[in-house]
């Protein structure tokens, strides 16, 4: 139990593993496969016993007997009272980790913190926050696994950025200039993206200097555990607890998971249990893949489509196969930005050298921007604008936000019209609030700053040369 250990967490008593881990396999199961869940409660102990699970069914009762639906947890088993204990330290741990992904620079963190403003308006805020972590990394081009709904569509694996010691070299001078701007926040980066990590055979070699530069274990996620069983384990014995998830495709994955790995071995693994019929299917998003087979979509989510987003890097998304670098956050995806994230940027590179000019040139072009800056001010399409008695109000998908007159500023709902033509810079802008309104210049200035960190104007960028997309 050193895994939990390594993470900082408070590993379970050494009586409680066996059984803690005997129960997350029965959920594994519970939550993946609707044909378990509908036989269980005829008959739990052959049920049971026919998925080779070791639960005792009245530990287990909570979940499966819908009579105890509500009750206290108090009145269950005290092994089911530990391990929802045990649960809850895990989760917080898992929020205090996305917590920590604010970079180090000012210009970085102001930038991060307007899109995160910008992305609650669009998708909504939930209980289990976006980290919008600094950067990500692809080892790959392509990917070798094919989700149907795999909302970053990649193609078919055609190359990896092997491990030589040209490539080391360039992959150190990245870590270095990420660790410089992100700080702290650089841990929580990631190996892949729209890739599957053991697609790279040297995936380990490229984690082994991440963790020399930053000093910590990177997030993975695979979809292919058992392809090569000893080379998970061997991630697995060097990741703190809850740093690999495995991606469940088909309840046939699931149980080629089971048998290859014991319930103690997967205690301190996350799973993510994206098959048909799994209780957290209805929740795949409605981007990339799943956006071009919706007959299949409709089958995991018979209601409205999941409008969130897959998406969960603001900062620099790189892929080493391809040489390039984008600059990105989430959004709602939609025939724009229709695997969820927005590209505000995009570069080629060859060097070390090239990338921390690129890196550096985006930052200033992207992260110091003004509404002074923007070519003309309007709301984000997402946002509806609506006036009200005392100044105006934006209406998203799920949020609703009021800008209401203060005693300097008593003139929000013509400044909410303005805005709304989409007519206007900040300058013209500016200059009408102080002829028809009498709002000083300094005042209507600061109000335009204030609602452009707000993330409530638009800055997707749309040079005419040049169009950006996913
Ligand atoms: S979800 Fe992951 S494993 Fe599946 S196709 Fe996309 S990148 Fe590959």
């Amino acid at each position: 139990m050193q895994l939990f250990e390594l993470a900082g967490l408070q590993p379970p008593a050494a009586d409680d593993v066996t059984p803690f881990s005997d129960i997350k396999r029965f959920e594994e199961r519970w939550h993946a496969d609707p044909k378990f869940r509908s036989a269980y409660a005829q008959n739990p102990d052959c049920v049971g016993a026919t998925f080779g699970l070791r639960v005792d069914p009245e530990v287990v009762r909570p979940i499966w007997d819908p009579e105890y639906s509500g009750r206290d947890e108090s009145a269950s088993l005290q092994v089911w009272v530990r391990y929802r204990d045990f649960q809850r330290r895990g989760s917080k741990h898992l929020l205090d980790a996305c917590a920590a992904g604010q970079p180090a620079d000012p210009r970085f963190v102001r930038w991060r913190q307007r899109q995160i403003y910008r992305a609650n308006l669009e998708i909504g805020v939930s209980l289990t926050p976006n980290p919008h972590i600094p950067a990500s990394f692809e080892l790959s081009r392509g990917c070798s696994v094919g989700c149907w709904f795999c909302s970053l569509s990649p193609p078919k694996l055609d190359d990896v950025f092997q491990y030589t010691p040209e490539h080391a070299r360039l992959w150190r001078e990245i870590l270095e200039v990420i660790g410089v701007l992100a700080g702290p926040a650089a841990r929580r980066t990631i190996c892949y993206s729209g890739t599957e990590p053991f697609d790279n055979p040297h995936y380990e070699r490229f984690v082994a200097d991440f963790v020399s530069a930053f000093g910590d274990v990177p997030f993975t996620s695979t979809a292919i555990p058992t392809r090569d069983v000893e080379r998970t384990r061997r991630l697995l014995a060097i990741s703190p607890a809850y740093r690999v998830r495995f991606s469940v495709l088909s309840v046939g994955a699931l149980a080629k998971i089971h048998a290859a790995f014991s319930p103690e071995e997967t205690l301190p693994v996350l799973f993510g249990l994206r098959n048909e019929g799994a209780t957290d299917a209805r929740y795949v998003n409605f981007a990339g893949r799943a956006r071009d087979n919706v007959a299949r979509y409709r089958k995991y989510q018979p209601g409205p489509p999941v409008i969130s987003t897959p998406s969960c890097e603001s900062g620099f998304k790189f892929n080493l196969t391809e040489r390039t670098i984008r600059l990105v956050s989430p959004c709602a995806p939609d025939h724009r930005w229709p695997m969820g994230y927005r590209v505000y940027d995009e570069a080629s590179f060859e060097t070390g050298g090239d990338v921390a000019r690129i890196v550096e040139d985006m930052m200033s072009r992207h992260m110091t921007r003004t509404a002074s800056d923007l070519p003309v001010l309007r709301f984000p399409s997402h946002l509806r604008c609506e006036s009200i008695s005392t100044g105006f109000a934006l209406i998203g998908r799920r949020l609703r936000q009021r800008f209401e007159d203060t005693s300097d500023m008593p003139s929000m709902a013509r400044l909410g019209e303005l805005i709304a033509s989409g007519r206007h810079n900040a300058s013209a802008i500016v200059t009408l609030l102080d002829r028809e309104c009498g709002v000083t210049r300094e005042t209507a200035t600061a109000t335009l700053e204030e609602l452009f960190h707000l993330g409530v104007l638009e800055e997707d960028p749309r040079e005419p040369d040049r169009l950006l997309s996913n």
